[in-house]
Protein backbone atom coordinates (compact mmCIF):
# COMPACT_ATOMS: atom_id res chain seq x y z
CA UNK A 1 0.00 0.00 0.00
CA UNK A 2 1.49 3.39 -0.61
CA UNK A 3 1.28 6.20 1.40
CA UNK A 4 -1.72 8.28 1.67
CA UNK A 5 -2.73 11.85 3.94
CA UNK A 6 -5.79 11.05 6.01
CA UNK A 7 -8.73 13.49 6.98
CA UNK A 8 -11.25 13.39 9.02
CA UNK A 9 -14.39 15.39 8.22
CA UNK A 10 -17.43 16.74 11.20
CA UNK A 11 -19.59 18.17 8.05
CA UNK A 12 -20.56 16.56 4.57
CA UNK A 13 -20.05 20.30 2.90
CA UNK A 14 -16.14 19.81 4.07
CA UNK A 15 -16.07 16.28 2.51
CA UNK A 16 -17.49 17.15 -0.45
CA UNK A 17 -15.27 20.36 -1.07
CA UNK A 18 -11.91 18.31 0.28
CA UNK A 19 -12.46 15.54 -1.69
CA UNK A 20 -13.39 18.07 -5.04
CA UNK A 21 -10.34 19.44 -4.20
CA UNK A 22 -7.97 16.57 -5.05
CA UNK A 23 -8.84 14.59 -8.22
CA UNK A 24 -7.06 11.90 -6.29
CA UNK A 25 -8.87 11.91 -3.22
CA UNK A 26 -11.51 9.26 -1.86
CA UNK A 27 -14.41 9.47 0.75
CA UNK A 28 -13.80 6.65 3.18
CA UNK A 29 -16.53 4.71 5.02
CA UNK A 30 -16.52 1.27 6.09
CA UNK A 31 -13.40 0.99 4.37
CA UNK A 32 -14.22 -2.18 3.69
CA UNK A 33 -14.14 -2.06 -0.41
CA UNK A 34 -11.86 0.60 -0.66
CA UNK A 35 -8.92 -0.58 1.42
CA UNK A 36 -8.80 -3.93 -0.53
CA UNK A 37 -8.52 -2.31 -3.59
CA UNK A 38 -5.61 -0.09 -2.39
CA UNK A 39 -3.94 -3.18 -1.02
CA UNK A 40 -3.95 -4.71 -4.08
CA UNK A 41 -2.48 -1.41 -5.33
CA UNK A 42 -5.92 -1.39 -8.00
CA UNK A 43 -7.07 2.22 -6.55
CA UNK A 44 -4.32 4.76 -5.36
CA UNK A 45 -5.32 7.73 -3.80
CA UNK A 46 -3.32 10.00 -2.09
CA UNK A 47 -5.67 11.26 0.19
CA UNK A 48 -8.45 10.04 2.23
CA UNK A 49 -11.11 11.88 3.49
CA UNK A 50 -13.23 9.63 6.41
CA UNK A 51 -16.86 10.60 6.29
CA UNK A 52 -17.51 8.27 9.08
CA UNK A 53 -18.27 10.14 11.89
CA UNK A 54 -20.40 12.35 9.83
CA UNK A 55 -23.97 12.21 11.30
CA UNK A 56 -25.78 10.83 8.02
CA UNK A 57 -27.17 7.29 9.66
CA UNK A 58 -30.88 8.37 10.71
CA UNK A 59 -33.58 6.20 8.95
CA UNK A 60 -36.73 7.42 9.35
CA UNK A 61 -40.44 7.56 7.33
CA UNK A 62 -40.61 10.34 4.75
CA UNK A 63 -43.70 12.15 4.16
CA UNK A 64 -45.07 10.51 1.55
CA UNK A 65 -45.04 7.23 3.92
CA UNK A 66 -42.15 6.04 2.45
CA UNK A 67 -38.50 5.31 4.44
CA UNK A 68 -34.76 7.72 3.66
CA UNK A 69 -32.17 5.46 4.91
CA UNK A 70 -28.89 7.41 5.80
CA UNK A 71 -25.71 7.18 3.67
CA UNK A 72 -23.86 6.38 6.53
CA UNK A 73 -26.04 4.31 8.18
CA UNK A 74 -24.23 0.25 8.54
CA UNK A 75 -25.74 -2.20 6.19
CA UNK A 76 -26.81 -4.45 8.92
CA UNK A 77 -28.50 -1.41 10.94
CA UNK A 78 -30.24 -0.71 7.82
CA UNK A 79 -31.49 -4.93 7.23
CA UNK A 80 -32.95 -5.10 10.76
CA UNK A 81 -34.32 -1.51 11.37
CA UNK A 82 -37.93 -1.94 12.11
CA UNK A 83 -39.41 0.49 9.46
CA UNK A 84 -37.59 -1.34 6.91
CA UNK A 85 -38.41 -4.79 7.63
CA UNK A 86 -41.82 -4.29 8.05
CA UNK A 87 -41.97 -1.77 4.78
CA UNK A 88 -39.32 -2.70 2.66
CA UNK A 89 -38.30 -6.93 3.87
CA UNK A 90 -37.22 -6.66 0.21
CA UNK A 91 -34.29 -4.57 1.08
CA UNK A 92 -33.70 -6.30 4.60
CA UNK A 93 -33.74 -9.67 2.28
CA UNK A 94 -31.32 -8.38 -0.05
CA UNK A 95 -28.88 -6.76 2.32
CA UNK A 96 -28.63 -9.70 4.50
CA UNK A 97 -28.04 -12.29 1.69
CA UNK A 98 -24.73 -10.50 1.35
CA UNK A 99 -21.48 -10.35 2.54
CA UNK A 100 -20.91 -11.76 5.67
CA UNK A 101 -22.31 -10.25 9.26
CA UNK A 102 -18.75 -8.93 10.50
CA UNK A 103 -18.37 -6.97 7.03
CA UNK A 104 -22.61 -6.15 6.68
CA UNK A 105 -21.59 -4.43 10.54
CA UNK A 106 -18.97 -2.48 9.06
CA UNK A 107 -20.19 -1.73 5.31
CA UNK A 108 -22.10 1.72 4.60
CA UNK A 109 -25.33 2.36 2.27
CA UNK A 110 -23.14 5.01 0.65
CA UNK A 111 -20.44 2.45 0.39
CA UNK A 112 -22.47 -0.79 -1.38
CA UNK A 113 -23.81 1.73 -4.02
CA UNK A 114 -20.23 2.35 -5.15
CA UNK A 115 -18.56 -0.77 -4.60
CA UNK A 116 -16.27 -1.86 -7.51
CA UNK A 117 -17.02 -4.54 -9.51
CA UNK A 118 -15.17 -8.06 -8.33
CA UNK A 119 -14.34 -9.08 -12.19
CA UNK A 120 -10.64 -11.01 -11.37
CA UNK A 121 -9.38 -8.95 -14.22
CA UNK A 122 -10.11 -5.81 -12.75
CA UNK A 123 -8.55 -6.78 -9.73
CA UNK A 124 -5.21 -8.47 -11.19
CA UNK A 125 -2.82 -5.72 -12.39
CA UNK A 126 -1.29 -8.61 -14.55
CA UNK A 127 -3.93 -8.35 -17.28
CA UNK A 128 -5.80 -5.98 -19.19
CA UNK A 129 -8.66 -4.15 -17.86
CA UNK A 130 -10.10 -0.69 -19.28
CA UNK A 131 -11.99 -0.29 -16.30
CA UNK A 132 -8.63 -0.54 -13.79
CA UNK A 133 -6.31 1.15 -16.59
CA UNK A 134 -8.69 2.91 -19.49
CA UNK A 135 -7.18 1.92 -22.74
CA UNK A 136 -5.31 -1.45 -22.08
CA UNK A 137 -8.57 -3.63 -23.43
CA UNK A 138 -10.89 -6.11 -21.57
CA UNK A 139 -8.96 -9.47 -20.81
CA UNK A 140 -12.48 -11.11 -19.71
CA UNK A 141 -14.45 -10.26 -23.14
CA UNK A 142 -12.53 -13.23 -24.60
CA UNK A 143 -11.13 -14.86 -21.59
CA UNK A 144 -12.54 -16.35 -18.57
CA UNK A 145 -16.00 -14.50 -18.46
CA UNK A 146 -17.93 -17.22 -16.46
CA UNK A 147 -19.31 -14.37 -13.72
CA UNK A 148 -19.36 -12.06 -16.87
CA UNK A 149 -22.69 -9.83 -17.88
CA UNK A 150 -24.87 -10.91 -20.32
CA UNK A 151 -26.80 -8.08 -20.59
CA UNK A 152 -25.62 -4.41 -21.53
CA UNK A 153 -21.99 -5.05 -22.09
CA UNK A 154 -19.61 -3.33 -24.30
CA UNK A 155 -16.21 -4.19 -25.98
CA UNK A 156 -14.81 -2.34 -23.35
CA UNK A 157 -15.82 -4.27 -20.36
CA UNK A 158 -18.07 -7.23 -19.42
CA UNK A 159 -18.01 -6.62 -15.65
CA UNK A 160 -20.85 -6.64 -13.76
CA UNK A 161 -21.81 -4.68 -10.61
CA UNK A 162 -21.76 -6.57 -7.11
CA UNK A 163 -24.18 -5.82 -5.12
CA UNK A 164 -27.05 -7.27 -3.66
CA UNK A 165 -28.76 -4.44 -1.88
CA UNK A 166 -28.94 -2.57 -5.15
CA UNK A 167 -30.65 -5.05 -6.45
CA UNK A 168 -33.89 -4.60 -4.68
CA UNK A 169 -33.42 -0.26 -4.63
CA UNK A 170 -33.47 -0.49 -8.59
CA UNK A 171 -36.73 -2.64 -8.49
CA UNK A 172 -38.41 -0.19 -5.34
CA UNK A 173 -36.98 2.91 -7.23
CA UNK A 174 -35.11 4.55 -5.06
CA UNK A 175 -33.59 8.10 -5.49
CA UNK A 176 -30.43 8.87 -4.35
CA UNK A 177 -29.76 12.33 -2.54
CA UNK A 178 -26.60 13.59 -3.24
CA UNK A 179 -24.60 17.16 -2.13
CA UNK A 180 -22.83 18.40 -4.28
CA UNK A 181 -19.05 20.36 -3.49
CA UNK A 182 -20.81 23.96 -4.17
CA UNK A 183 -23.13 23.01 -1.05
CA UNK A 184 -26.24 22.65 -3.66
CA UNK A 185 -27.89 19.51 -3.56
CA UNK A 186 -29.37 16.65 -6.51
CA UNK A 187 -31.49 13.68 -6.82
CA UNK A 188 -30.86 10.89 -8.92
CA UNK A 189 -32.83 8.50 -10.03
CA UNK A 190 -31.62 4.88 -9.12
CA UNK A 191 -32.28 3.85 -12.38
CA UNK A 192 -29.85 6.85 -14.22
CA UNK A 193 -27.64 6.08 -10.53
CA UNK A 194 -25.39 3.32 -12.02
CA UNK A 195 -24.31 3.11 -15.66
CA UNK A 196 -23.37 1.22 -18.48
CA UNK A 197 -19.73 0.81 -19.97
CA UNK A 198 -20.17 2.03 -23.46
CA UNK A 199 -16.89 3.90 -23.88
CA UNK A 200 -16.05 4.59 -20.61
CA UNK A 201 -15.72 1.29 -18.51
CA UNK A 202 -14.19 3.68 -16.03
CA UNK A 203 -16.90 5.19 -14.70
CA UNK A 204 -19.52 3.29 -12.49
CA UNK A 205 -21.90 5.54 -11.85
CA UNK A 206 -22.69 9.49 -13.01
CA UNK A 207 -21.62 11.15 -9.96
CA UNK A 208 -19.18 13.74 -10.43
CA UNK A 209 -16.11 13.74 -8.19
CA UNK A 210 -16.64 14.92 -4.93
CA UNK A 211 -20.11 14.58 -4.72
CA UNK A 212 -20.89 13.01 -1.15
CA UNK A 213 -24.01 10.45 -1.34
CA UNK A 214 -26.34 11.85 1.98
CA UNK A 215 -29.47 9.66 1.67
CA UNK A 216 -31.45 7.12 -0.27
CA UNK A 217 -35.27 7.56 -0.33
CA UNK A 218 -37.49 4.49 -1.28
CA UNK A 219 -40.58 5.33 -1.89
CA UNK A 220 -44.04 3.93 -0.61
CA UNK A 221 -45.30 0.98 -2.22
CA UNK A 222 -47.87 -1.21 -2.30
CA UNK A 223 -46.29 -4.17 -2.31
CA UNK A 224 -46.33 -5.74 1.20
CA UNK A 225 -45.01 -8.80 1.73
CA UNK A 226 -45.48 -9.87 -1.99
CA UNK A 227 -41.40 -9.25 -2.41
CA UNK A 228 -38.45 -11.61 -2.73
CA UNK A 229 -34.73 -11.89 -2.99
CA UNK A 230 -33.27 -14.60 -4.56
CA UNK A 231 -30.06 -15.26 -4.93
CA UNK A 232 -27.67 -17.90 -6.58
CA UNK A 233 -24.12 -18.43 -5.63
CA UNK A 234 -21.11 -21.20 -5.78
CA UNK A 235 -20.86 -21.39 -2.64
CA UNK A 236 -24.21 -20.99 -0.08
CA UNK A 237 -23.01 -17.92 2.39
CA UNK A 238 -20.28 -15.34 1.63
CA UNK A 239 -20.59 -15.31 -2.00
CA UNK A 240 -21.11 -13.17 -4.38
CA UNK A 241 -24.19 -13.42 -7.11
CA UNK A 242 -24.09 -15.72 -10.11
CA UNK A 243 -27.50 -14.56 -10.47
CA UNK A 244 -30.01 -12.68 -8.32
CA UNK A 245 -33.63 -11.36 -8.63
CA UNK A 246 -35.39 -8.79 -6.92
CA UNK A 247 -39.49 -9.52 -7.31
CA UNK A 248 -42.42 -7.62 -6.28
CA UNK A 249 -46.13 -8.25 -7.14
CA UNK A 250 -48.87 -5.87 -6.23
CA UNK A 251 -51.89 -7.79 -6.53
CA UNK A 252 -55.24 -6.96 -6.55
CA UNK A 253 -58.40 -9.50 -6.10
CA UNK A 254 -56.12 -12.09 -8.54
CA UNK A 255 -54.80 -9.66 -10.89
CA UNK A 256 -51.68 -8.07 -10.74
CA UNK A 257 -51.86 -4.65 -10.92
CA UNK A 258 -48.18 -4.11 -11.41
CA UNK A 259 -44.56 -5.84 -11.21
CA UNK A 260 -41.07 -5.04 -10.59
CA UNK A 261 -37.91 -7.18 -11.58
CA UNK A 262 -34.25 -6.28 -11.03
CA UNK A 263 -31.71 -8.87 -11.96
CA UNK A 264 -28.27 -8.50 -10.02
CA UNK A 265 -25.11 -10.62 -11.19
CA UNK A 266 -25.97 -9.99 -15.19
CA UNK A 267 -24.88 -5.98 -16.05
CA UNK A 268 -22.81 -3.51 -15.12
CA UNK A 269 -25.57 -1.88 -13.27
CA UNK A 270 -28.44 -3.54 -12.01
CA UNK A 271 -31.11 -4.63 -14.67
CA UNK A 272 -34.67 -3.89 -14.68
CA UNK A 273 -36.47 -5.78 -16.91
CA UNK A 274 -38.83 -3.56 -17.86
CA UNK A 275 -40.74 -5.10 -20.65
CA UNK A 276 -41.51 -8.00 -18.39
CA UNK A 277 -42.77 -5.61 -15.87
CA UNK A 278 -45.25 -4.59 -18.41
CA UNK A 279 -46.65 -7.65 -19.73
CA UNK A 280 -47.29 -8.31 -16.13
CA UNK A 281 -49.48 -5.96 -15.56
CA UNK A 282 -53.41 -6.28 -15.34
CA UNK A 283 -52.53 -10.43 -16.01
CA UNK A 284 -54.79 -12.86 -13.90
CA UNK A 285 -51.90 -14.03 -11.72
CA UNK A 286 -51.20 -17.71 -13.04
CA UNK A 287 -48.13 -19.69 -13.24
CA UNK A 288 -48.13 -19.94 -16.49
CA UNK A 289 -48.09 -16.28 -17.01
CA UNK A 290 -45.20 -15.34 -14.62
CA UNK A 291 -43.36 -17.88 -16.69
CA UNK A 292 -43.75 -16.14 -19.77
CA UNK A 293 -42.86 -12.68 -18.10
CA UNK A 294 -39.56 -15.24 -17.38
CA UNK A 295 -39.03 -15.87 -20.74
CA UNK A 296 -39.21 -12.10 -21.81
CA UNK A 297 -37.24 -11.37 -19.04
CA UNK A 298 -33.97 -12.79 -21.38
CA UNK A 299 -35.04 -12.25 -24.29
CA UNK A 300 -32.26 -9.58 -25.17
CA UNK A 301 -29.91 -11.74 -23.33
CA UNK A 302 -26.30 -11.79 -25.25
CA UNK A 303 -24.48 -14.24 -23.33
CA UNK A 304 -19.90 -14.46 -23.68
CA UNK A 305 -18.08 -17.90 -24.35
CA UNK A 306 -18.39 -19.30 -20.53
CA UNK A 307 -21.55 -17.36 -19.42
CA UNK A 308 -24.15 -18.91 -21.45
CA UNK A 309 -25.66 -20.46 -18.27
CA UNK A 310 -26.45 -17.41 -16.88
CA UNK A 311 -29.43 -16.92 -19.57
CA UNK A 312 -31.31 -20.19 -18.22
CA UNK A 313 -30.42 -19.61 -15.03
CA UNK A 314 -31.78 -16.20 -14.76
CA UNK A 315 -34.54 -17.22 -16.54
CA UNK A 316 -35.61 -19.95 -14.22
CA UNK A 317 -34.35 -17.57 -11.14
CA UNK A 318 -36.78 -14.80 -12.25
CA UNK A 319 -39.72 -17.22 -12.38
CA UNK A 320 -38.97 -19.11 -8.83
CA UNK A 321 -38.45 -15.07 -7.68
CA UNK A 322 -42.05 -14.19 -8.60
CA UNK A 323 -43.72 -17.47 -7.67
CA UNK A 324 -42.10 -16.52 -3.97
CA UNK A 325 -43.39 -13.01 -4.55
CA UNK A 326 -47.12 -13.61 -5.36
CA UNK A 327 -46.87 -16.85 -3.26
CA UNK A 328 -48.35 -19.28 -5.64
C1 LIG B 1 -15.31 -10.48 1.46
C2 LIG B 1 -16.42 -9.58 1.01
C3 LIG B 1 -17.61 -10.12 0.57
C4 LIG B 1 -18.65 -9.28 0.16
N1 LIG B 1 -19.83 -9.84 -0.29
C5 LIG B 1 -20.82 -9.02 -0.73
C6 LIG B 1 -22.04 -9.55 -1.23
O1 LIG B 1 -22.24 -10.77 -1.28
N2 LIG B 1 -23.00 -8.68 -1.65
C7 LIG B 1 -22.82 -7.33 -1.61
O2 LIG B 1 -23.72 -6.58 -2.00
N3 LIG B 1 -21.68 -6.80 -1.17
C8 LIG B 1 -20.67 -7.60 -0.72
N4 LIG B 1 -19.51 -7.08 -0.28
C9 LIG B 1 -19.26 -5.66 -0.47
C10 LIG B 1 -19.63 -4.80 0.70
O3 LIG B 1 -21.03 -4.75 0.82
C11 LIG B 1 -19.05 -3.41 0.38
O4 LIG B 1 -17.64 -3.52 0.48
C12 LIG B 1 -19.56 -2.34 1.30
O5 LIG B 1 -20.95 -2.18 1.17
C13 LIG B 1 -18.87 -1.02 1.01
O6 LIG B 1 -19.24 -0.07 2.01
P1 LIG B 1 -18.11 0.71 2.81
O7 LIG B 1 -18.83 1.69 3.68
O8 LIG B 1 -17.16 -0.20 3.48
O9 LIG B 1 -17.41 1.46 1.59
P2 LIG B 1 -15.91 1.99 1.44
O10 LIG B 1 -15.01 0.85 1.16
O11 LIG B 1 -15.57 2.91 2.55
O12 LIG B 1 -16.09 2.87 0.13
C14 LIG B 1 -16.40 2.28 -1.11
C15 LIG B 1 -16.46 3.40 -2.16
O13 LIG B 1 -17.57 4.25 -1.92
C16 LIG B 1 -17.16 5.61 -1.77
N5 LIG B 1 -18.07 6.17 -0.77
C17 LIG B 1 -18.37 5.61 0.43
N6 LIG B 1 -19.36 6.32 1.01
C18 LIG B 1 -19.65 7.35 0.19
C19 LIG B 1 -20.61 8.44 0.24
N7 LIG B 1 -21.45 8.59 1.26
N8 LIG B 1 -20.65 9.30 -0.80
C20 LIG B 1 -19.82 9.16 -1.86
N9 LIG B 1 -18.89 8.17 -1.96
C21 LIG B 1 -18.84 7.26 -0.94
C22 LIG B 1 -15.70 5.53 -1.38
O14 LIG B 1 -14.99 6.69 -1.78
C23 LIG B 1 -15.24 4.30 -2.14
O15 LIG B 1 -14.94 4.66 -3.47
C24 LIG B 1 -18.47 -7.89 0.19
C25 LIG B 1 -17.27 -7.33 0.65
C26 LIG B 1 -16.25 -8.16 1.05
C27 LIG B 1 -14.98 -7.54 1.54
Amino acid sequence: MRPFAFKRVSAPADAAKLVAANRNARFIAGGTNLIDLMKENVDRPDELVDISRLELTAIRRTLDGGVSIGALAKNSDTANNPLVRSQFPLLTQAILSGASPQIRNMATNGGNLLQRTRCAYFYDLGTKCNKRQPGSGCGAKDGLNRYSAVFGWSDSCVAVHPSDMCVALAALDAVVNVRQPDGKERKIRFAEFHRLPGDLPELDNTLSHGELITSIDIPKSNFGQNTYYLKIRDRASYAFALVSVAAAVELDKGVIKQARIALGGVAHKPWRCTEAERFLAGKKLDAAVLKQAAELAVKDAKPLSDNGYKVRLTQRSVERALRRAAKI
